[in-house]
């Protein structure tokens, strides 16, 4: 039999292992931050229509420029932002390799601060971008002094923030972010996939983006909108910035069908968005009944907590799974994330966890 390693491929990706989130469809699915309401049927029947239309004409190649969805989106933003400010792609994902096609790629570098999302090095594998990183304070906090010093001895092409950030929770101030964007002359990209379960009030490097043009501020419909299954992520930045995405692209990269139902779900916003009170209730209760557990939470501006002081996480992952339940094991020692879902769902796995025993290290 044949194995990779027989093949001619790149020596850089030799030895690598792709994303690999484990997909099981159990009853409770709190693993990879999905929104786990479903959307609201009102909704879907709009989509329908909509995506009914768009098959009308579907012997076309889809609008190159996804011109509605980028207004919709830059409606959605707010902050002043128009079309021209507008890029999106196939989730957040593919507008982070695009960027690292544009600004990364071989002879370049990017530097981030792990424990991170675990997608940016993997794209920055793929697009042959070198991984630089560099330490978290205590709380996982990056201040701005961090971020110079990181800066200035790494000398990175592009720097990654993630805000709040993935698997901690934690939030990166404005003041770290422009910090960071002054002592580089290379691009700054924000991943705010989890904005809207921050509380009121919180940073957005939106506030940020007038007067610099290398900051690049990314969001998805995947989380908040409850959308991960239609594949939409999108980013603001100046119209300089969106003209680079447009040289490394695939011409009609984003389906006729896709933009139809983005369209379609910005159409309905409120009632998208209609969980995520819900959901940040969830995550709060989460954080409180785990430290009652326990465990140690870290506060979490996102919709799922990390927390520490777990003897075994792998034996405490296969015991919920085993009941049912999945959560996510993101490598860090004694440490488990885990999404916050419906009021049933998070009381399911509160009440397992409660009831394993020899949990705590
Ligand atoms: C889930 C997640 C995304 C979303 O990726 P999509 O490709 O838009 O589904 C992006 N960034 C972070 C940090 C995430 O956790």
């Amino acid at each position: 039999m044949t194995s990779l390693n027989d093949l001619p491929i790149r020596d850089d990706l030799r030895g690598l292992t792709p994303y690999g989130a484990p997909q099981k469809h159990v009853r409770v699915e709190l693993n990879v931050n999905e929104n786990t309401h479903p959307v609201p049927e009102t909704v879907i029947d709009d989509i329908m229509v909509r995506v009914r239309d768009a098959l009308t004409s579907i012997n076309r190649y889809p609008d190159r420029e996804f011109t509605p969805l980028r207004d919709a989106l830059a409606t959605y933003l707010g902050h002043g932002l128009s079309r021209d400010n507008i890029w999106a792609a196939n989730g957040s994902n593919e507008v982070i390799q695009h960027t690292l096609q544009a600004f990364g790629g071989p002879g370049r570098s990017v530097l981030a601060f792990p424990p991170t999302y675990s997608m940016h090095k993997i794209i920055a594998a793929g697009s042959g971008t070198q991984w630089l990183t560099a330490e978290r304070g205590p709380g996982f906090e990056i201040t701005p002094e961090l971020a110079v010093a990181a800066i200035e001895s790494q000398r990175p092409d592009v720097i990654f923030f993630c805000t709040p950030n993935n698997p901690t929770g934690t939030p990166v101030s404005n003041a770290t972010i422009a910090a960071a964007y002054d002592a580089t002359d290379g691009m700054v990209f924000v991943d705010e996939a989890y904005a809207e379960f921050a509380p009121a009030g919180s940073d957005t490097a939106l506030d940020l983006l007038e007067g610099r043009p290398r900051l690049i501020v990314s969001r998805t419909m995947s989380k908040a909108f409850a959308f991960a299954g239609a594949r939409v992520g999108y980013l603001a930045a100046d119209p300089a910035v969106v003209d680079a995405l447009r040289l490394v692209r695939l011409p009609y990269h984003l389906s006729a069908l896709t933009q139809a139902a983005a369209v379609g779900a910005l159409a309905h916003t409120p009632e998208m968005l209609g969980m995520v009170d819900d959901i940040k209730v969830q995550r709060d209760r989460l954080e409180r009944e785990l430290a009652g557990l326990g465990f140690t939470p870290y506060p979490s501006a996102a919709n799922f907590v990390l927390f520490g002081n777990v003897a075994n996480p792998q034996q405490v992952f296969d015991d919920l799974l085993a009941q049912g339940i999945i959560i996510r094991d993101v490598g860090i020692g004694h440490h488990l994330r885990v999404t916050a879902g419906t009021e049933q769902e998070t009381t399911e796995f509160l009440s397992a966890l409660s009831a394993l025993e020899a949990t705590l290290a």
